[in-house]
């Protein structure tokens, strides 16, 4: 899950990660409310997650309250690079010395962490990483051995900070390595990172992204979730453990593995280009315990997608052996009621798959279609969204 900056920027303070004050703003009143309990110049910022603000005109001084309100007035509603700004970070300004770059990521290719400094910092790093790679320091960070004063001064006298800031500045970066361990992130990313004119060092710009396999332990990460944005389906997925992705077809897809399921998409996407271009709708991994509740929250999820004009419930049955998986579907089609009202094509195969395939032909209901084998049964689905289409 990635976060807000304006997250980001509590996540930092909370861990003692200096920054300057502010608050998020939901309207211009709201803006100028914070920028007047600020006092003096503020930044106003568009918080939408995704880099280059500045260049877009979502980053801009205000003198004032009456000014910081004008500008959240520009701001809010700018579409950046496809988002739109419905929120504001109202900050003190800053005024910047220099400008540097720092990040701690998850390195999965070399299966360690990695720091990414350099003295040359504010502009896109994805560019500095491009023309100048020699100004970027990357320095492999030991998960056990972690990041302590003398590791942090390492990389920054790396990444070619001057020698009069390192001190100062790998404080902050001990804090920025116990801020990432701490909260189970993938990503900190501090660009700009500033020296200001009294030589304090600040964390300016911040960008997070917390691992969602450590929710477990993190229970304070749930309410960062920005419950406006996400999809309402993927919500509804996510509360009943699903794994359920959207598409843009029009097949809906159900299977019980990721190889499986991921293999369904392939053979659904090539069967529907002899149905009009017929594509997956989404996918929904019910993984290995195809119960009748997991089969009924799939389908409902599934079947709650306007764009889903058929359905390919595609199971190979092992732990969890076919007759279960059927009298799933013909349990979850009762208990879905008159909510069900798009065709299904069922194939199913794996452990009694003979007693699973006589559940579902005696219960012959009139959405479902029973086919024997992938193949066929894709194309089935791929036929039935184009007519349904
Ligand atoms: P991004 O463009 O999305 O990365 O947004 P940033 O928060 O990094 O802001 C872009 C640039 O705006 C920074 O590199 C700074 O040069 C400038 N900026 C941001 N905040 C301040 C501030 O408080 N004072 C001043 N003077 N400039 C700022
Ligand atoms: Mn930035």
């Amino acid at each position: 899950m990635d976060l807000y900056e304006y997250q980001a920027r509590d996540l930092f303070a909370a861990h003692d990660v200096p920054v300057l004050p502010g608050a998020v703003a939901n309207n211009p009143d709201e803006a100028r409310a914070t920028a007047e309990k600020i006092g003096g110049q503020v930044v106003v910022k568009a918080q939408v997650k995704t880099g280059g603000r500045g260049k877009a005109g979502g980053v801009k001084l205000a003198q004032n309250a009456d000014e910081a309100k004008e500008k959240a007035e520009a701001i809010l509603g700018l579409d950046i690079k496809g988002h739109i700004v419905h929120r504001v970070l109202v900050a003190e300004a800053s005024d910047i010395a220099e400008e540097y770059y720092f990040s701690f990521l998850l390195d999965r290719a070399n299966r360690t962490f990695l720091a990414m400094a350099s003295a040359e910092g504010g502009v896109e790093i994805e560019q500095l990483a491009v023309e100048r790679p020699e100004a970027l320091a990357r320095v492999a960070v030991d998960p056990i051995a972690g990041v302590d004063k003398a590791k942090a001064t390492e990389i920054l006298t790396q990444g070619k900070f001057p020698a009069e800031v390192v001190d100062e500045a790998a404080d902050v970066v001990v804090k920025l390595w116990e801020a990432f361990v701490s909260e189970d992130a993938t990503l900190v990313e501090v660009n700009p990172l500033v020296r200001d004119p009294q030589d304090k060092i600040i964390a300016l710009d911040g960008k997070v992204t917390l691992d969602e396999n450590a929710g477990f332990r993190q229970p304070g990460h749930a309410e960062l979730v920005d419950k406006q944005a996400e999809d309402p389906l993927e919500a509804k997925a996510k509360a009943k453990d699903l794994n359920y992705v959207k598409l843009e077809g029009q097949v809906g897809i159900i299977g019980n593995g990721a190889g499986l399921v991921m293999s369904t998409l392939d053979v659904v996407a090539y069967a529907g280009e002899k149905h009009g271009g017929m594509k997956p709708a989404n996918f929904l991994d019910i993984g290995g315990g195809a119960s009748a509740e997991v089969m009924a929250a799939g389908l409902d999820v599934i079947l709650g997608d306007d764009d889903v004009k058929s359905v390919f419930v595609n199971v190979f049955g092992g732990i969890t052996a076919c007759d279960a998986v059927a009298t799933g579907i013909v349990e979850a089609l009762k208990i879905l009621g008159d909510d069900a009202t798009k065709p299904l094509v069922v194939r199913l195969d794996g452990n009694n798959v003979v007693e699973g395939r006589k559940i579902l032909a005696d219960a012959n209901h009139p959405l479902v279609t029973l086919v024997d084998t992938m193949d066929n049964a894709a194309d089935k689905a791929a036929e039935l969204a184009a007519a349904g289409a």
